[in-house]
């Protein structure tokens, strides 16, 4: 393969870039002085250093120690509320609504009505359990509201199920228009759909 088709693979496995947007990506690479292009490469290499993945919530943050996040280490955060969401953008869009005060952990991802994707079961089981122990009493589904975000919901309520006595689970309320993705949810809306949250 040649190194503009290789490049222009590698890019095309980036979330909703398709084949011809990888290509134009590296015609336009190409058309640019040779330092923008290192410069680009040297951000991409030391992302790694200076970007961490919290144990709790396992979410993306800037920092050059691995610690626990901001969120998970704050004592003022509400121990007995837990929230599922898909991806480190819907926990953002969350914290700019600013008013849940609880713990949170990213699923990582959706299931597809296919079967594609994946989250991270695993770690969601080890989190709870230490969540439980320190006395979590309600998980919070803030899914996006489309198929997939269902699909995925009904997912983790089978996963849920033996916890069923020791914690309830619920889902935002319907302030969020079908269809619509967390992360680009207003705050106002976003409020209201945590605030008229439903047992499930
Ligand atoms: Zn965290």
């Amino acid at each position: 393969m040649d190194k503009i088709d290789e490049l222009a693979t590698a890019l095309s496995r980036l979330p909703g870039i398709g084949p011809r947007q990888a290509k134009r990506f590296v015609f336009h690479l190409l058309s640019v002085p040779a330092g923008e292009r290192t410069k680009l490469a040297e951000l991409i290499a030391s992302l790694g250093q200076n970007v961490h993945q919290c144990p709790d919530c396992l979410r993306f943050y800037n920092g050059t120690t691995a610690t626990l996040c901001n969120y998970c280490s704050d004592p003022r955060r509400d121990d007995s509320l837990l929230m599922l969401l898909e991806k480190d953008q819907d926990l953002a869009a969350v914290e700019r609504a600013g008013t849940y005060k609880g713990r949170y952990f990213v699923l990582g991802g959706v299931l597809t009505l296919t079967g594609k994707g994946a989250i991270r079961e695993k770690d969601l089981n080890r989190v709870l359990e230490k969540r439980l122990q320190g006395g979590l009493k309600e998980i919070v589904l803030a899914l996006s509201a489309t198929s997939e975000g269902e699909h995925t919901a009904d997912h983790i309520r089978i996963l849920l199920a033996p916890y069923r006595d020791l914690v309830k689970t619920s889902v935002l309320g319907r302030g969020l228009s079908t269809g619509s993705e967390l992360e680009y949810s207003d705050a106002e809306t976003l409020r209201a759909a945590l605030m008229n949250r439903k047992e499930t």
